[in-house]
């Protein structure tokens, strides 16, 4: 709790400290002084302890020390990360007003301003980005009276502006897609696994107004003219424009026009499904075995922050995933093409960013620079790919961006100089020959430190000593430097004024060199200025070439599609077969991440997987360690990768578009939540029954683990049935319950496998390969012996799991579980619901007025619906 006290009785000083603290009472605020930005009270002690520096006092108030402590200007963004990073937020008053001299100087503290709010969601600097991966603010209203929300998400790094309204169940999943940095929205909108991204509650302003600022935003009429938006999207977008905006004191960076979404583009992946998965980031936040590590090929971070978008958004429009495929199926024969490409693209600087801090007045000449490399990237890979003949067309639409911008490219090249300082204050940013008063400033600057050059010469040979120098001292300006022994000799020298005598040297200055300084000041000033001015416009200019964020997205594009090639051009990696039915069929299937991290002399063993509309449902039995989980993950990931439209890590795919994937595999444990481990597993299967549909795919492991035998058999069982025979979806099951397989008889489409394993010589060997039938026995006692269970309890098992195996089958009926408990015994295939549209399509037929022509036809037409 962060008790500040009351400006009472504070200095000057302080009272203005008061007064910008209350500006963001909840940010810590970097208050400039000098060199330093200093924190003051609880603000310092909450930063000494969170980056570790001293914590110190300066002055007091109310009779009590004022805690402070500082971080040099020139490293505040280091420190500045570590604090977002802890949670913090941090706001940012510089001064505005130039340090007085004299007298001036009493007139009380120098103005200051906050001048920036830095928060998490709207980050620009790359210190405190990651160059792979987009960062969010995201805006979350709730639409009156629909039940539904509307989502707006930015990235003010890039520019990046999409929106979508969706139903309230469905905020989870687009978050889990989105992973925002910040979420803004009212208290009363949960936001689950996200809640630690909440910034302090926001108002969104009403619909009309909302629309309003949207458009002008974008300088246009009505905001009808990007698209269709629901009130709820406006609001959230103008409400995210508008805290943007305060956030940066006033300024809003350039925003691509806002790109209304519809959520039935994407692959539903709700958050328990891609936690399972993998696919940016693993559970504990690593970014080496993930999904996105072992397809990214790219060279580029724009490439890679658009693979994540691919990756963390499939698509379902077989079209649009076969217009990606095509584009780096072109590629893969032609691997000098590609390796130009990725040659070419490599030193391409990150253009959005780069944009992103210019249009915030943030940019640096390296930010400028930027621009003229990528300029000049983009001539080259145009060039590229126009040396190959049938560029399919997402080539030649990103391709056609390409040369847009030739005339700004020619205006950097001769403004900029060929190396530029880091920041516009160290001068010699614009080139020499750009500018005719420029250059004439630096001349008079750079011809009169040439004569003071030359003036040393003279000097020392019409005093008579030879070691004479003439220095630039920071105080004195220039002047001539002696021995101090020699300097008995110029005493009587009316023309020298002595400056400094110390017990080494003498310092004299001159009227001749006190003008000559008074020049070079004066010029460089000038010089100085015309620069700061000359840059300025050409940033405006830059800012004002309506092509550079198309080039920008262009390029990362092409990146992504040399990735794509590259990695299926090893040969290992196929395209996908993308139907709008619902075929599945994969051909020796790997899992990318766990083959990776297989020890050098381990082969992965590929596995096929069927799931034909006649064997959609797997029911898939084997002990722990067989690799059941990875082969189910790998099915999962091939969806996933194949609706993104990237290659498959199989021999051959063929898919039909799945509509939401569903996969629950691995350590569930939600117990530090509070929430056990069965009531988590039951929440997620209730969540799958209730949204999975026969367009969906299922993949699921060891559902009924959690609860006692009986109750967890039971479960299984009712969830296998409603899967195969009410949702109609594409499953596979993963069980520990042999006794499942014996379903297979009374449900058609139910194709039970087990993974392979072998006993040699007392000891287990997983081959790792899924075969039709169901595993035998539990191989539990052998895998805990391999775990170094003490060998005695081993045996132990051992005996009386073969005592317990006799007793059972002398017990012997079919399903001896299910007699003891009260469920009736499955019956056939249950009756499947008719889907609605067959029934409005029955409703409407009238069999009298039908030809038999006409009869014929709608049974057709009726067999295709189901
Ligand atoms: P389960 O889910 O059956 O307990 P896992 O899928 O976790 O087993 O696999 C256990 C280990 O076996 C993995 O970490 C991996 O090292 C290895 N493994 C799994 N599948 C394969 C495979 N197809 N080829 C080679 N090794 C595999």
């Amino acid at each position: 709790d962060m008790t500040i006290p009351t400006p009472e009785g504070a200095t000057p000083a302080m009272a203005q400290w008061f007064a910008l603290k209350a500006e963001h009472p909840e940010a810590l605020l970097f208050f400039r002084m000098g060199d330093f930005y200093e924190l003051f009270f609880a603000d310092a002690e909450a930063a000494a302890a969170a980056l570790d520096i001293s914590l110190t006092a300066r002055g007091t108030h109310a009779g009590m020390p004022i805690a402070m402590c500082g971080v040099p200007v020139h490293a505040a963004p280091a420190y500045l990360a570590r604090l977002i990073r802890r949670g913090f937020r941090v706001s940012v008053a510089e001064q505005t007003e130039a340090p007085r001299k004299g007298r001036a100087a009493a007139k009380g503290p120098l103005r200051r301003e906050v001048v920036r709010l830095v928060t998490p969601g709207t980050l620009t600097e790359d210190e405190l980005l990651e160059a792979g991966r987009q960062n969010l603010l995201a805006c979350i209203v709730a639409e009156r009276g629909t039940g539904r929300l509307g989502v707006a998400w930015i990235d003010i790094s890039t520019g990046l502006f999409e929106t979508a309204n969706l139903p309230a169940d469905g905020l989870q999943d687009l978050l889990g897609r989105l992973d925002p940095a910040e979420i803004l929205c009212a208290d009363d909108i949960a936001l689950g696994d996200f809640a630690a991204r909440r910034a302090p509650p926001v108002i969104p302003m009403n619909a009309a107004a909302a629309r309003r600022r949207m458009a002008e935003t974008f300088g246009a009429a009505s905001l009808d003219a990007f698209g269709t938006f629901s009130d709820g999207e406006a609001m959230a977008g103008a409400t995210a424009i508008d805290y943007i905006r305060r956030s940066q004191a006033g300024q809003l960076p350039r925003l691509s026009r806002p790109h209304p979404h519809d959520s039935s583009e994407v692959l539903g992946l709700d958050p328990a499904t891609r936690a399972s998965l993998d696919l940016l980031r693993t559970r504990d936040g690593d970014n080496t075995h993930t999904l996105f590590a072992a397809v990214d090929r790219t060279v580029t971070a724009a490439g890679s922050r658009l693979l994540g978008e691919w990756i963390a958004a499939p698509l379902t429009d077989a079209r649009r995933i076969t217009t990606r495929q095509d584009a780096w199926a072109w590629l893969l024969d032609k691997p000098q093409v590609r390796q130009s490409l990725r040659d070419a693209l490599r030193p391409a600087p990150d253009v959005a960013r780069a944009l992103g801090r210019l249009s915030l007045g943030r940019g640096q000449p390296r930010d400028a620079a930027a621009i003229r490399a990528a300029l000049s990237t983009a001539r080259h890979v145009a060039r590229i790919v126009r040396e190959s003949p049938q560029a399919p067309s997402l080539v030649t639409r990103a391709t056609a961006h390409l040369d847009k911008a030739t005339e700004l490219e020619a205006l950097l090249a001769r403004a900029l100089s060929d190396t530029l300082p880091a920041r516009l204050e160290d001068g010699g940013v614009i080139a020499t020959g750009y500018d005719g008063e420029l250059d004439g400033e630096r001349e008079l600057r750079d011809g009169s430190r040439r004569i003071i050059a030359a003036l040393q010469q003279e000097y020392a040979d019409a005093f008579g000593i030879s070691n004479l120098k003439i220095r630039h001292h920071a105080q004195l300006g220039y002047v001539i430097e002696v021995p101090s022994a020699a300097s008995a000799r110029l005493k009587d020298r009316e023309d020298l004024i002595l400056r400094q005598g110390t017990a080494s040297a003498a310092r004299f200055s001159t009227d001749r060199l006190v003008s000559l300084d008074q020049r070079i000041i004066e010029a460089a000033e000038r010089a100085a200025a015309r620069e700061r001015t000359l840059f300025a416009e050409l940033v405006r200019t830059i800012l004002d070439e309506p092509a550079l964020p198309d080039i920008a997205s262009a390029l990362a594009v092409l990146d992504i599609i040399q990735s794509c090639a590259e990695l299926a051009g090893g040969g290992t990696w196929c395209r996908a077969a993308i139907s709008d039915d619902t075929t599945f069929d994969l051909t020796d299937c790997r899992h990318p991440v766990v083959e990776a991290a297989l020890p050098r002399d381990a082969r992965f063993t590929p596995n096929s997987c069927d799931l034909s509309p006649d064997r959609r449902v797997m029911l898939l039995t084997g002990p722990n360690m067989a690799g059941k989980s990875t082969f189910l993950r790998q099915t999962a990931l091939a969806v996933i990768v194949a609706q993104a439209g990237l290659p498959v890590c199989a021999k051959a795919a063929r898919i039909g578009i799945v509509d939401r994937l569903f996969s629950r595999v691995g350590a569930a444990d939600d117990l530090a939540r509070g929430r056990s481990t069965f009531m988590v597993e039951m929440t997620e299967t209730a969540a799958i029954l209730n949204q999975a549909g026969p367009r969906s795919m299922v993949v699921v492991d060891e559902i009924g683990r959690g609860t006692a035998t009986l109750d967890g058999l039971a479960i299984a069982w009712a969830v296998l049935e409603a899967m195969h025979s009410t949702l109609r979806c594409r499953a596979i099951f993963a069980t520990h319950f042999h006794e499942l397989s014996e379903l297979a008889e009374s449900l058609p489409r139910l194709s039970p496998h087990t993974m392979s394993v072998r006993e040699w010589k007392g000891e287990v060997i997983f081959q790792h390969e899924v075969v039709p039938g169901t595993a035998r026995r539990s191989w539990g006692v052998h895998v805990a012996r391999l775990a170094g269970v003490p060998e005695p309890v081993v045996r132990r098992a051992g005996r009386l799991l073969a005592g317990l195996e006799k007793e059972r089958h002398a017990a012997a009926p079919a399903l001896p579980l299910f007699e003891r408990i009260d469920t009736p015994p499955p019956v056939a295939e249950a009756t499947p619901a008719l889907p609605e549209k067959v029934i409005e399509m029955v409703i409407g037929l009238d069999p009298d007025e039908l030809t038999p022509r006409a009869a014929l036809d709608a049974l057709y037409r009726l067999k295709k619906l189901l």
